[in-house]
């Protein structure tokens, strides 16, 4: 039996990655595969008894070797699919989770029935994931999208110009509103840093790879959250509404901090298809 076919490898290197632990290894072992011969996931099913070469192998297997080490899929492949579009990705932007297509999808279906131009800040735009998606689907949108991050403002940049919507979006580095000072939006987006201090230890090992600025939420996760609900009204134009992702068990809390601020006149709770709250929307008085 050639132990270097496609089947072989991949059953060679799912074995591998499930005894060290790691989840999906044989979704792991196909995505990585598939990379490195630049096919889609379903080639290898086709092409099953197909000889890798020995550069092939060798890719796959150093690749192997750092997923092994727990660095996650997407930042091996420098991809990940978010709303049905490929973005690029590095170790400078957080993944793009399939939670987060909650935020995008609930802006996009509320800003689908304007007939007007509209302005929305992102802010903590990390990969451009959640703007681009909503520049994509919805027309007429102009976007700021600020990160405090200039590495990571560079991808999101990168992926603005994939998407072609380059034109339509303003970059700004930065710390949340501070560079827009003076723009009113009709909606601010944001997937904040949520992660409590508490919860950081106990994180899969592959999250910890991820960028901490992106996920450190202070203390008990809220921070980020206190900041934007008490500035978003200066920036928020009449009618205007303010969409956060929400971290596990904060929707309480946020709301709360929306009430106590008194310029929010309604709220909405966006659930995800598994009944938990992700979202929190809250419409300017
Ligand atoms: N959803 C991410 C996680 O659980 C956290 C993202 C964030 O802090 N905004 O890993």
């Amino acid at each position: 039996m050639n132990e270097n076919t496609i089947s072989q490898q991949l059953r060679k290197a799912t074995e591998q990655l499930k005894k060290s632990g790691i989840e999906n290894a044989r979704l792991d072992a196909e995505v990585l595969l598939a990379y490195v011969l630049n096919k889609r996931r379903l080639a290898l099913y086709v092409q099953s008894e197909k000889v890798l070469n020995e550069k092939e192998l060798k890719r796959y297997h150093n690749l192997l070797k750092r997923r092994l080490e727990r660095v996650p899929v997407a930042y091996l492949t420098g991809h990940k699919e978010f709303m049905g579009l490929n973005f690029a990705v590095t170790p400078d932007v957080l993944i793009p989770r399939p939670d987060t297509e909650i935020l995008a999808q609930g802006v996009i279906e509320h800003l689908q029935s304007y007939k007007r131009a509209l302005k929305l800040a992102d802010l903590g735009t990390g990969s451009g994931a959640i703007c681009i998606s909503i520049l994509k689907f919805v027309e007429n949108v102009e976007v700021s999208a600020v990160d405090i991050s200039k590495n990571a403002l560079e991808i999101a940049e990168f992926n603005a110009e994939k998407f072609n919507v380059e034109d339509k979006i303003k970059f700004y580095e930065g710390n949340l509103f501070e560079p827009l000072k003076g723009q009113i939006f009709d909606v601010i987006v944001s997937n904040p840093p949520y992660i409590s201090a508490k919860d950081f230890a106990n994180l899969q090992l592959e999250v910890r790879d991820e960028p901490r600025i992106a996920l450190d939420g202070g203390k008990d996760g809220l921070k980020f959250y206190r900041r934007i609900v008490a500035d978003a009204p200066k920036f928020l134009s009449d009618e205007g509404f303010l969409a956060m992702e929400l971290g596990f068990n904060h929707s309480e809390a946020v709301r709360q901090l929306i009430e106590e601020n008194g310029n929010f006149k309604h709220v909405q709770i966006w659930k995800d298809l598994a009944g938990i709250e992700r979202v929190i929307a809250a419409w300017k008085k």
